[in-house]
């Protein structure tokens, strides 16, 4: 048994990126599990300004933050819109990990992602093979922010003994999600796609790249529940590898998503946009060592994003036909 050197029950803890899919996921177990959780409040804090984060962190003063604030976006958002990805990033895990510091926060949790890795990683991939060769291009400036702040937590926790610590998620998906379809993942993409497809008797729905690479999903409350579950076992240096350590390819994905949506139309590949990475599935025997296994199967998954995201369409057109 894994022991819980820092229980959360009964602990102040700072959500950093409360409204975000995996903020808001982190929030809603926090509660459950009987934490008081501080938000920043927006507008207000901006976690990309050190003074706004350090005076709020200041007088606020958490036990433990999770980061999870992030720029984050699909593959077209990350190749168009380079600049932001990268300056967002950096500056929002800067000003937390630093603020945290200086609040004395006990502990911290910093979230990354699986594109740390370099592009042509042994599969599936582990946490050493972190800065072993060339990143993905198509997300880089993303990578390197997110590789930038596991850099950050090593640092604290060597010069300054700051127990903070960082959690890689696989790709993730959920309720919650970006469903715009010029930033969005690919299966909020293709989810919301078929939808209006089979509201409007499309009959066809267009699939980036050649539906050959391979990915990894993880709903996000296998990750909340992940995170929540580090935050009270895990005190070392390295990353830490969450996923589910099973991959598809982007066209079974698309078929799978069919079904869910009910989408009975064609499915056109179009080549003329990235596929990026090939495959990305990660190694995750290290946390599986810690005590953690995801509980969610991707059809279940999927078909809990899927309601979510009809039920968030039927509020909206609700609200716009209400005026207001
Ligand atoms: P990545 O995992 O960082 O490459 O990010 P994405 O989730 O954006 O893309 C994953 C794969 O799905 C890539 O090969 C995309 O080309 C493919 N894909 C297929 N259709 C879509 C779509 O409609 N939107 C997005 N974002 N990706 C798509």
């Amino acid at each position: 048994m894994t022991e819980r050197d820092f229980p959360l029950a009964g602990k102040r803890v700072f959500v950093a990126g409360h409204l975000g899919m995996v903020g808001s996921a982190i929030t809603r177990v926090l509660r459950q599990r009987g934490c008081a959780v501080l938000t920043a409040p927006r507008p207000g804090v901006d976690l990309r300004r050190q003074e706004e984060v350090e005076r709020w962190m200041r007088a606020e003063r958490p036990d433990a933050v999770f980061l999870a604030a992030a720029r984050v976006g699909g593959i077209w958002a990350n190749h168009t819109r380079p600049a932001e990805f990268i300056y967002d990033n950096l500056a929002i895990q800067s000003a937390v990990i630093e603020g945290a510091r200086r609040a004395g926060v006990g502990k911290l949790l910093f979230l990354g992602s699986s594109c740390i890795y370099p592009k042509l990683a042994t599969q599936p991939i582990a946490e050493g093979e972190l800065l072993t060769g060339p990143l993905e291009p198509t997300n880089e400036w993303y990578a390197v922010a997110k590789i930038a702040g596991i850099k950050l937590c090593q640092a604290y926790r060597r010069q300054y003994g700051c127990n903070y610590i960082s959690l890689m998620p696989t790709n993730l998906y959920g309720p919650g999600d970006n469903f715009n379809l010029q930033s969005a993942h690919v299966i909020p993409a293709l989810m919301h796609k078929m939808h209006k497809a089979k509201v409007s008797d499309g009959a066809e729905v267009v699939v980036w790249g050649s539906g050959a690479p391979r990915r990894e999903f993880l709903h996000v409350d296998d990750l909340a529940d992940a995170a929540l579950h580090l935050m009270e076992v895990y005190s070392g240096e390295e990353q830490i590898n969450v996923g589910t350590g099973r991959d598809l390819t982007i066209a079974e994905l698309a078929q799978m998503i069919g079904e869910v949506t009910g989408f009975r139309g064609r499915l056109a590949y179009d080549r003329s946009k990235p596929d990026g990475t090939l495959r990305k599935c990660l190694d995750v025997t290290r946390m599986a060592r810690l005590g953690w296994r995801a509980k969610i199967d991707l059809r279940s998954g999927l078909a809990d994003t899927y309601r979510w995201f009809v039920g968030a369409e039927d509020a909206l057109r609700m609200r716009a036909a209400g005026g207001r």
